[in-house]
Formats: C-alpha cells, structure tokens, sequence
C-alpha cells in the first residue's frame, strides 16, 4: 500500500519502479556475478567480488554510503549471500575492512560492519573486529595518488592478539587494491595463515 503513495524509483536509472525494491529488471540484469579470483592482490590467496563499479553497483554504493539509504545492504547482504554459496564459506572467520572514526561520525554508521552484521541474521560465520582504523590517519577516500600511498602505511593496527590461522577479508569496494593488500599483510605478519577477500564490487 506504501508504493502507492510513496513512488520508487530505481536507483541505478531513476525509471519508477512501483514495488519494494532498489532495482528495475534492466538493471538488475547487467550485474551477472559473482566473480570468482577476479584478481591478483598480495597477501591474498583469492579476490571476489560481486560486479564491476559502474552503473547501476556504482549508484547502489554511493547512495548507501554517502545518502545514508541503509536499507540498500538489503541488496548487498544477497550479493555476498551468492559470494559465500559459490565458495561454500561456511562458519569462517570474516573480518571487516575498517571505517576512519572521522567518516563513522559522518555517517553515524560503520558501513562495512553494518552489512556483515545484517548477513549475519541469514548465515553461519564467524563475525571479528580484528582490525582498527588508527585514530592520528586521514580515511583514505578524501585522499589521492601519492597522499593515498603515504597514508595507507601503518594505518591499521591489530586489536586481537589470537586471530585465527584463516581469515576472510570484507571491503565493500576494491580500488586500487592498497587497502586489502594492507590489511592482509598486517594479518600475516600476526601469523594469519591463509586470506581471502570479498567485496561488492571493483573499479574497473
Ligand atoms: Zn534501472
């Protein structure tokens, strides 16, 4: 009854779309994921992510993340559904990529926490907040070529002193591919066996 009065537009192309939802057919037909090792990352014994960043991933993002549309994890919560079913993950270890406090105040949300903890109400595994944001680092998104590189080193640090020998790696997108790379070699050099990482989507 709500659509009635309340129209609902689809994020990716604005056509109306009249029933819950983010998505029209069209675009939902244009992500064909997941893709599976879909890229080289050092540290990482394998890459996964949903789709590409282009249109309509790209709008779901930036509307999520920077429109505080949250209900959109709803999508993304199915994206890695998919992700975990092609590579049976069941009751691993997952451990999220985390937000610069400066963009949690922003948001008021940690977006990546935010849909692991939503996947979790629909999956067995291991949810672990093993890696923190050094609070004296700018995030990395406000930040470009050669700044990004100067502060992505020491920008994470480890909370846990036990991690477990395996470890499965979540960031929502992948860019250049520095901050997962980051995040997998601390995790290594505090004697984490073998990672893995998924995503929603990569820049292309
Ligand atoms: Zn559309």
């Amino acid at each position: 009854m709500i659509e009635k009065f309340f129209p609902n537009y689809c994020v990716g192309c604005g056509c109306n779309i009249g029933y819950k939802g983010f998505l029209c057919e069209d675009c939902l037909k244009k992500m064909k994921g997941p893709i599976i090792n879909g890229e080289k990352i050092p540290f990482i014994s394998g890459v996964s992510f949903f789709w590409r960043y282009e249109t309509p991933m790209k709008e779901l993002i930036k509307e999520y993340k920077f429109n505080k549309r949250y209900r959109i994890s709803d999508f993304f919560v199915k994206c890695l559904n998919e992700i975990f079913d092609v590579l049976k993950l069941h009751e691993k270890v997952v451990v999220p990529v985390p937000t610069n406090v400066k963009t949690y105040r922003v948001r008021g949300i940690d977006t990546n926490l935010f849909i692991l903890k939503k996947l979790k109400k629909t999956r067995d595994f291991q949810l672990r907040n093993d890696i923190i944001y050094s609070r004296n680092k700018r995030p990395q998104s406000t930040l470009k070529g050669k700044e990004r590189e100067e502060n992505i080193k020491n920008i994470f640090y480890i909370n846990e002193k036990k991690l477990p020998d395996e470890i499965i790696l979540f960031d929502d997108v992948i860019t250049t591919g520095a901050t997962l790379k980051e995040c997998a070699k601390l995790l290594r050099k505090n004697g984490v066996k073998e990672i893995y990482s998924i995503s929603l989507a990569r820049v292309v």
